[in-house]
Formats: structure tokens, C-alpha cells, sequence
């Protein structure tokens, strides 16, 4: 029977974004200092740009931390004195952590996925740090329909490599051919699910789809809960 669901988090079920930009105003404003606009396309610019040199190895994770709060501080209107960065750095992570927000219409897709296909189970895969995903998700409620949380923190391995599916298959303990990836993203989710042979759907496609599709080997796209509710009902009984 086709009734493993294996969701990606961010942009797919959760928004990320939106999280982010919440935690961060209410952490700017608590400390006295003005959140606008600016100041959180100032914060994610910077913090790109620092994730970036992480990668590169030229900066450690609480360099990282000190540098984007004291660049923030510099930015912002207001005093500043006496701020430390690196603990509104942890009430900042903290903050997000309890503050989930659905994409819209992701909790009664959810839902519905669960009540009208007989015995679905649905999964989460990604990328990212185990409090912050689980956090987010009991914030919103989603945990309640998810039997378990697949999260790379925890396993050691990242979406897309093959063993971070082994792991999730070996957990779901049935054949691949009962499950199915569904992720927003091309280069974790789309290209895991061809890593791992299983089935796949691009979850709010862009750009150049048919390219994609045929380079990932991609079986089905969806532009709307809607649109990814028939095309897994459709495959749960195929
Ligand atoms: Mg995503």
C-alpha cells in the first residue's frame, strides 16, 4: 500500500521566513532598539553572507553569532550599549524555536491527507538543528499529525545523501516503493529522492520546470495544496 508521505519542513509545510523575521522582531524590540523592514533584510543579508563563510571554514559557528547580532546592533536605531550578541543570539534562536508559522493552508492539508487516505502516515525530512524544527512544529500543532521527525542534526548526514533515506527507510520499515518525497527543493529534496529511488514531487514548482523535471527525474508537480492533495491520492492508490 502507497501511504508513506515524506515531507520536507521549510517552505513546504512550515515557513521558515516567516519564523525567522517574528524572532527577530520581538527580540530587536525587547532590547529597545526599532524593527522595521530594513532591518531584517539587513539581518538576513548579513547572516548569508556569514552561513557562506562558515562553509568555507574562515569563520567558526560563534563568530558567526557574535558577528550578525553586533552588525545588527550597529544597524539599528536605538542604544545599543551593553548588549551582549552572543546571549540575544540564544534568546533570538529560542524565540524562533516557539514561534511556528504554517505556510497557509498546510495544517488543514494535513488534516485532510490524514482523514480521507486510510491509513496514511506522514513523516518529516530535513535539514537543519533538532530544537528548532521540533519547536516550530509543536508551536503549530503539525506534530500531532506526523509520525516522526527524520531531522540531519540528529542523524549525521544531510538531505540529499542517499544514507540520510536509508536511515528514514529503515525507520518507516517498509518498501521504498511505499513512499514518497515532497519537498520545495530541487537540490535537497528532489535530488534525495532520486538518490534514494523513490518517488517524488516538486512541491510549488519555478523556473525552468520541464528542465528540472527531467534532470531530477521528478514524477509529479504540485503548485497548491490542492493540486498535491489529488496527485497523492491519485499515487496512494496506484
Ligand atoms: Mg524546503
Amino acid at each position: 500500500m502507497h501511504r508513506n508521505f515524506i515531507f520536507d519542513l521549510d517552505q513546504t509545510l512550515l515557513d521558515f521566513h516567516a519564523s525567522e523575521r517574528r524572532a527577530l522582531e520581538i527580540v530587536v524590540t525587547k532590547n529597545g532598539l526599532k524593527f522595521t523592514d530594513e532591518v531584517y533584510d539587513h539581518f538576513k543579508a548579513k547572516n548569508k553572507s556569514l552561513w557562506l563563510e562558515l562553509e568555507k571554514g574562515t569563520i567558526n559557528r560563534t563568530e558567526l553569532f557574535t558577528i550578525r547580532f553586533n552588525d545588527l546592533f550597529d544597524f539599528c536605531e536605538g542604544d545599543s550599549t551593553g548588549l551582549d550578541p552572543l546571549e540575544v543570539n540564544a534568546d533570538f534562536i529560542r524565540t524562533m524555536s516557539v514561534n511556528g508559522v504554517p505556510m497557509p493552508g498546510a495544517l488543514e492539508f494535513v488534516r485532510k491527507l490524514r482523514e480521507e487516505i486510510p491509513g496514511a502516515r506522514i513523516y518529516i525530512a530535513s535539514n537543519g538543528a533538532t530544537i528548532n524544527a521540533q519547536g516550530r512544529m509543536a508551536s503549530t500543532g503539525l506534530d500531532k499529525f506526523i509520525e516522526h521527525l527524520y531531522i540531519s542534526e540528529d542523524m549525521g548526514v544531510n538531505k540529499p545523501e542517499k544514507e540520510f533515506y536509508d536511515i528514514c527507510l529503515e525507520g518507516i520499515g517498509e518498501p521504498k516503493e511505499t513512499c514518497i518525497m515532497i519537498g520545495d527543493s530541487l537540490s535537497s529534496d528532489m535530488l534525495g529522492a532520486k538518490n534514494a529511488g523513490l518517488a517524488s514531487v516538486w512541491f510549488m514548482p519555478s523556473g525552468d520546470v520541464d528542465a528540472a523535471v527531467r534532470e531530477y527525474d521528478i514524477d509529479y508537480c504540485a503548485s497548491n495544496y490542492d493540486e498535491l492533495f489529488e496527485v497523492l491520492k491519485t499515487w496512494s492508490n496506484s
